[in-house]
């Protein structure tokens, strides 16, 4: 039978990690290599090539090695690859999916995948989500649908998910829309069409900096007030609520609206900023006054990848277009 070519990166991240010795904590060692021997039935779905382009702990990850995976996965279809998977770490797996989402420009499916349980330990299960994931990058139904987050049975859209919790094995979720499709008896499943994407051109600079600080109760503004003394190029705020800060805050966040864009998100970790309810200072009515943007449904920390894109393009002043889309 004439199998499709899939192409699979590892990164790192739990996936790939193991203990070298009792007692010590487990680190990235297991290469894409024997990460794809630990799933035979591969074999029987794609003609497979794999590479280890990283064994990283997904802190550690940054834009520019993403920029580089990016054009290591445009390349794989260039070359034939009906899909391609890559595996990482779960840390930050929501601000990566976001962030090639927002320049994968190909119908070809991008799957992100990853595990909670180390390749040591019992119930380790990379080696499932691995074969999950290469089913969604082979299935002709993925097309057009972006890169997407293969965990534990679910498929999620790179702009919905987030990982709501630090051990479990159900750790990511896609607050109120949920997950876009699921694995049902090995096929795939879709539970909505695709949704509507606008890609962003590649950055042509990577040294903007954009900061994102979190909002709290009676917080000082030392750190707020430096922002733009420190060479920041974009401010977002994890706001109280529907997207609320301080008055105290927004006195010293519309100074720095008036030099680079300032978005306001919410810390809640689900659902939208408000646009037209709250009239208090410091509420959001108050800070789009004062030149703040409201980051919708857009997270904070997808918020800050976003402005880091625009702005590395130049193409901030579209920043608001790209927040209500969602
Ligand atoms: N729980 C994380 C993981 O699943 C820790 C390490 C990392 O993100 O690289 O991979």
């Amino acid at each position: 039978m004439d199998l499709p070519k899939l192409s699979i990166a590892a990164l790192g991240g739990t996936v790939s990690m193991q203990s070298e010795n009792t007692g010590e904590g487990i680190v990235p060692t297991v290469s894409g290599e024997a990460l794809l021997s630990s799933v035979p039935a591969l074999e029987t779905l794609a003609h497979i090539s794999v590479e280890t382009l990283g064994l990283m702990p997904s802190a550690s990850l940054d834009f520019e090695f993403l920029l580089s995976v990016l054009s290591w996965a445009n390349f794989q279809i260039g070359q034939g690859a009906a899909g391609v998977v890559i595996t990482q770490g779960t840390d930050t797996l929501e601000e990566s999916a976001a962030f090639l989402d927002y320049l994968w420009d190909r119908d070809e499916p991008l799957v992100l995948t990853g595990a909670m349980r180390s390749a040591s330990e019992p119930g380790a299960e990379g080696p499932a989500n691995l074969l999950d994931a290469c089913r969604v990058a082979l299935a002709t139904h993925s097309r057009g649908r972006g890169v997407q987050v293969v965990m534990n049975g679910q498929i999620h859209s790179a702009s919905a998910v987030r990982k709501t919790d630090s051990l479990a094995l159900q750790a990511f979720s896609s607050p109120i829309v949920g997950p876009a499709g699921l694995l049902v008896e090995s096929s795939v499943r879709y539970l909505r069409p695709p949704s509507l994407r606008n890609v962003l051109p590649l950055p042509q600079q990577t040294s903007q900096k954009i900061a994102l600080l979190e909002a709290s109760l009676s917080a000082d503004c030392s750190i707020l007030e430096n922002i733009l003394g420190l060479g920041y190029d974009g401010l977002v705020i994890a706001g109280f609520g529907a997207g609320h800060v301080s008055e105290s805050w927004a006195d010293v966040m519309e100074t720095i609206a008036w030099q680079i864009p300032v978005i306001v998100a919410t810390r809640t970790g689900s659902g939208s900023t408000a646009q037209a309810t709250y009239g208090f200072t410091g509420g959001e009515m108050d800070l789009t006054r004062r030149g703040a943007l409201m980051a919708g449904f857009v997270c904070p920390r997808k918020a800050r990848i976003l402005l880091w894109l625009l702005v590395g393009c130049e193409r901030q002043g579209e920043l608001a277009r790209y927040l209500t889309q969602d």
